[in-house]
């Protein structure tokens, strides 16, 4: 087994491992956008020459690029948990949209400044072809790849579907165990169960950003939440703006709210999801409970969908979204920028920008566990 290329650049990650008993490579794989456009055309290697793939979870700097891949002459299977196939249907879809939308803005000013047009990183086509190779498979699940080389996904915790991969090699001699750590998420999230632990590894490849920094715990944040939604919508009849992720936070905020309302602490103003995308992933959410930690599964034994309530509406038309900028009323409303969402957001935050009795909050992702041991460490130290 040959551990082959590893190409570390700011943000970008690149993992191949070369099996060469067996003539067989597993590639696991990242990519950027934007300002790495250069990295993303170019491989190190050749894509024909890669036979597995094994996705470690949805985020377009992860999954983004296999369409590229799949363009330039991949065509062997693409391992990934159920979840994360389902979460890159959507967002792959709308990533390409993205990438189809930056490349005309980017060509006009390279034909102004008399330069070569530039080929779209990946189209919607590219996309479907790419998701025809994709196998999804259980979590824990024993995947025979060939028969010397195996793997099973453990849950990772970072977003819906997240795993890392555990490969075991067959040699003449011994079994080879490797560990992929794909981004790890944190040991009490809101929502998601908890990282699993893995086995005994021989080698071990995993990620660190952000490993520094402190969280906040849920109960502060939640209030700090029914605060803002008090002061802006109750005292200064406002409508209050929530920013965030299609995927993870819009369902964070919404389970939030959803605690609140139950409590009876949130106040019966009226609740809107815009993003179309929120939405779909939202869907995704629901059907995938697998994931879930035990405290969010207790919590639905008395309330069966945390994300919906009586006063909560999920806005997909268009003409619907822009409705909510002429209306007076307070409200609150979470919304993202993506592309399907055509940049909903920012009409908002428009309109709440000319006057002062709206207000938008920023929506901190809570941790339980973290800041206890955090406060613990900080007091001993
Ligand atoms: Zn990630």
């Amino acid at each position: 087994m040959v551990p082959r290329k590893p190409l570390r650049e700011v943000s970008t990650l690149l993992q191949q491992i070369e099996i060469k008993e067996y003539c067989s490579i597993v590639v696991f794989f990242q990519s950027q956008g934007g300002d790495n456009a250069d990295l993303n055309r170019h491989f190190g290697f050749d894509p024909m020459q890669v036979d597995d793939m094994i996705l470690s979870h949805g985020h377009i700097d992860h999954s983004g690029n296999i369409t590229q891949l799949v363009r330039r002459g991949f065509s062997g299977p693409i391992y990934c948990t159920k979840a994360t196939f389902d979460l890159c249907s959507i967002m792959l879809e709308d990533s390409a949209h993205i990438q189809e939308n930056d490349l005309n803005y980017l060509n006009k000013k390279r034909e102004r400044n008399g330069q070569k047009k530039l080929d779209p990183l990946y189209t919607l086509e590219d996309v479907i072809e790419a998701l025809k190779l994709f196998v999804p498979v259980d979590m824990n699940e024993n995947v025979e790849i060939d028969k010397h080389i195996r793997f099973h996904f453990t849950d990772a915790g970072h977003i819906l579907g997240s795993a890392a991969v555990n490969l075991e090699i067959e040699e003449p001699d011994k079994t080879i165990k490797v560990f992929f750590s794909g981004d790890t998420g944190r040991f009490n999230d809101y929502i998601l169960k908890a990282p699993q632990p893995f086995p005994q590894a021989d080698y071990i490849i995993t990620e660190s950003t952000y490993g520094d920094r402190l969280h906040e715990d849920v109960e502060n944040t939640e209030l700090e939440l029914l605060k803002v939604v008090h002061q802006t919508c109750i005292l200064n009849k406002g409508k209050l703006i929530i920013p965030a992720f299609s995927l993870g936070r819009t369902q964070e905020v919404v389970y939030a709210l959803n605690r609140l309302f139950n409590q009876g602490l949130l106040e019966k103003i009226p609740v809107y999801v815009d993003s179309p995308l929120a939405i779909s992933a939202t869907s995704i959410m629901r059907k995938h409970k697998e994931s879930f930690n035990p405290e969010i599964l207790e919590y639905m034994k008395k309330d069966d969908d945390p994300f919906g309530f009586e006063t909560l509406h999920y806005i997909r038309d268009v003409e619907l979204s822009k409705e909510l900028n002429e209306k007076a009323e307070p409200c609150i409303i979470i919304s993202a920028s993506g592309m399907m969402e055509a940049g909903r957001v920012k009409h908002h935050l428009k309109t709440i920008l000319l006057m002062q009795k709206h207000s938008a909050h920023r929506w901190i992702r809570p941790s339980r566990i973290f800041r206890r041991s955090n406060d613990k460490r900080r007091k001993g130290s």
